[in-house]
């Protein structure tokens, strides 16, 4: 079986090749699968019931399934998903003003080991496949269609949840290719952004293979600091990181966003303000200020507004553009570093699931 959310150009014509279709058939079968978010070929009526019944043997339906729907009170969904393994993976649909945000996830689990992160505690259990993080975005889409005021629809995609997108590069290009392509789900490449933590190769291939932003988590300031709440710190170090962020083939006015959680005592003094201003000197930054978000067994300190705002300031005053990120779905372990799959493990879709 084919899996239906890794369809591309390529393959949707070899597949109607070999069930002797013409090749028109193939553009339909994209429109219906991308478009108009349709999976099973069975409800693709513009087909002749042959080619339903034929493509019906060789395409596999969504890879992944809703497992639960919570939903936090400051209108944040969290989505979690069952893959075909079992595993569960989470997505967070996050309304904000006109903007409506889907954080997806690229792995089970993490391998990077980020010390306030709770993805980290599970380890990596494997890669998602392209399919399974097409499908995230496909069943978002059903989901923001269905329970957002006025229907509506997604407007950025970040890769800001479960796993480190880049450690699984070799799914999420063609993942993205999908996510962009006029033939696939058409959002523009603009609307989308990959945070990772500092894989240096990796980071130049994503913007030397694609147009989407790039979001690095930096999280202190002295390679000793990063190296104990970062240990990716060991391959790449502080130094070799920036530096190739200093050449990166960024696109022009484009940025690169540079996301830092304030741990209280560990990297939120004035002092590691003044270092960070100095640590991006030469780099085309923007700095996004994000509160830590406890998770059960996790021994940091939230850090005060009052302290993130004095640590904003003192990157303002020095020209740094340097934003506060409000943590969206605290009351349902949504927001950032707080995905962990652990909704419960039915072996069917949870019959009360509504997506
Ligand atoms: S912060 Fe990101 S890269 Fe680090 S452990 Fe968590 S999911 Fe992995």
């Amino acid at each position: 079986m084919q899996p239906v959310h890794a369809l591309d150009p390529a393959s949707a014509e070899s597949l109607v090749a070999d069930l002797g279709l013409p090749r028109f058939r193939a553009d339909q079968l994209l429109a219906w699968v991308y478009r108009r978010r349709v999976a099973d070929p069975r409800d693709m009526t513009d087909l002749p019931a042959a080619a339903r019944d034929g493509l019906g043997t060789r395409l596999g339906g969504s890879a992944v399934h809703p497992a639960r729907l919570e939903q936090s009170s400051d209108g944040t969904r969290k989505l979690a998903l069952r893959l075909g393994d079992g595993e569960l993976i989470e997505s967070v649909l996050i309304p904000d003003r006109d903007r409506l945000t889907l954080c997806v996830s690229s792995q089970v689990g993490c391998a990077m080991g980020c010390t306030f992160c709770a993805t980290a505690r599970i380890g990596l259990k494997r890669h998602l496949r392209v399919e399974e993080i097409v499908g995230q975005v496909v069943l978002a889409q059903e989901a923001a269609a269905r329970f957002e005021p006025e229907a509506r629809a997604l407007t950025n995609i970040v890769f800001m949840g479960m796993g480190e997108p880049l450690h699984n590069l070799d799914a999420l290009l063609p993942a993205i290719d999908i996510l962009t392509s006029p033939w696939g789900l058409g959002i523009s490449s603009r609307r989308i952004t990959v945070s990772t933590v500092g894989l240096v190769p990796e980071m130049r291939r994503l913007l030397e293979s694609t147009k989407v932003s790039l979001a690095v988590s930096l999280g202190a300031t002295t390679e000793e600091k990063r190296r104990e709440l970062m240990p990716v710190t060991r391959k790449y170090s502080l130094a070799q990181l920036l530096e190739a962020c200093r050449t990166l083939p960024l696109p022009r006015r484009k940025r690169i966003t540079f996301e830092y959680t304030l741990l209280d005592g560990e990297n939120d003094s004035d002092e590691d303000a003044r270092r960070l201003v100095a640590l991006l000197h030469g780099i085309r930054a923007k700095v996004n200020l994000i509160y830590w978000n406890p998770f059960p067994g996790a021994d940091y300190v939230r850090v005060s507004q009052e302290r993130t705002h004095g640590f904003q300031r003192v990157l303002l005053d020095h020209g740094i553009a340097a934003s506060v990120r409000e943590s969206r779905g605290p009351d349902i372990a949504a927001a950032c570093g707080q995905l962990a799959g652990r909704a419960p493990k039915p072996t069917a879709p949870s019959p009360d699931c509504p997506v």
